[in-house]
């Protein structure tokens, strides 16, 4: 397979090379570095914003709510749903979904659903990869939708310059949320289902939780939205604009981004290592190391220094 002509059809803004380099970064294709080497001087353009929360609460339908809301503004919007709990979704969860398909003939939008198969980093490392694709294909917004609460959802949705945490009306959802730590991730909060009971108290329990914690810089919005009704949709973009704002004013936004990508090269540092390690485990090379560590002749200390040094070199992905 022809990498260079990936990269070429990506930057074009073509949707097939899109589909294919993302389907790369899902598999952690052996061409991954060149094509990441080849779409990252023309990333850094698009607006991310991640969506979480426990399943059910709305997340895909307020993806779709967005999605018509940026179409409204005349931008061009890309949808990544990552799931990572199942390695074999790829490709069908969200294209199968109703609700989107009114966006499906749409030239300005591109929907995609994610998961790792092969990537070794997996989706800590590959979700960024996937939004770096999208974004050099030229998209304004990318959204990030992910499925379930857990610690790789959470972290793949605070890699978003704008976090927005969704609860619906009804306590369960807000003590989830609280025990998968997510509430502190929010730059802007969303009880959807409005049009049900219960939101109100779920507005109120979120603003005097708010009240009660840090003083922040930025104090995260509650926005009540209807997912099914189309309610609040503008709320909610403003929600993400206004917090857009303050991150350009205050220059956090530079330094936010600037933060995430020393952290993903750290990420992708320690999965080289750790695979090294394992590698050299599997073949043995540490029996020796071992012997010296009963015998007490190496102490641990300088068994990790043998072992750096051994693992440094290799360089391979
Ligand atoms: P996700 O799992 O968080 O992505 O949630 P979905 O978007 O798949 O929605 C879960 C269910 O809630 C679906 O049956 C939706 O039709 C429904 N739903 C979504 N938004 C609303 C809303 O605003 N009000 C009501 N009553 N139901 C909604």
């Amino acid at each position: 397979m022809n990498v260079g002509r990936v990269v070429e059809g990506v930057l074009k803004g073509e949707r097939r090379a899109v589909a294919r380099a993302i389907s790369m970064v899902e598999d952690g294709a052996e061409g991954l570095p060149e094509l990441i080497g080849g779409v990252y001087p023309r990333s850094g353009t698009a607006y991310t914003v991640g969506l979480t929360g426990s399943p059910g609460v709305g997340k895909s339908s307020l993806a779709a709510e967005l999605v018509t809301a940026a179409r409204q503004r005349d931008r061009t919007v890309a949808v990544l749903a990552v799931d990572p709990t199942s390695p074999f979704t790829g490709g069908a969860l969200l294209g199968d979904r109703l609700r989107m398909q009114s966006h499906a003939t749409d030239p300005g939008v591109f929907i995609r659903s994610m998961a790792t198969r092969g990537h070794l980093g997996g989706l800590a490392l590959a979700a960024p990869e996937a939004v770096r694709v999208l974004d050099a294909s030229g998209v304004d917004l990318v959204v990030v939708e992910t499925v379930g609460v857990g610690q790789a959802e959470v972290e793949v949705a605070t890699q978003a310059d704008t976090t927005v945490v969704v609860v619906a009306p009804g306590w369960g959802d807000a003590v989830q949320a609280s025990k998968a730590g997510i509430l502190e991730v929010a730059d802007v909060f969303v009880v959807n289902k409005a049009d049900r009971d219960g939101a109100d108290e779920a507005v109120r329990d979120l603003e005097l939780m708010l009240k009660l914690g840090p003083d922040l810089e930025w104090m995260p919005p509650v926005v009540r939205t209807s997912a099914q009704d189309h309610q609040g949709t503008s709320d909610l973009w403003d929600a993400i604009e206004a917090h857009r704002k303050h991150l350009d004013s205050s220059g956090e936004l530079e330094r936010k981004r600037r933060a995430r990508i020393l952290r993903e090269v750290e990420d992708m540092v320690s999965v080289r290592l750790r695979r090294r390690a394992a590698q050299m485990l599997e073949a043995g090379a540490l029996e020796a190391l071992a012997e010296d560590l009963v015998a007490r002749r190496v102490d641990p200390y300088r068994a990790a220094d043998v072992l750096m040094n051994e693992v440094g070199p290799e360089g391979e992905r």
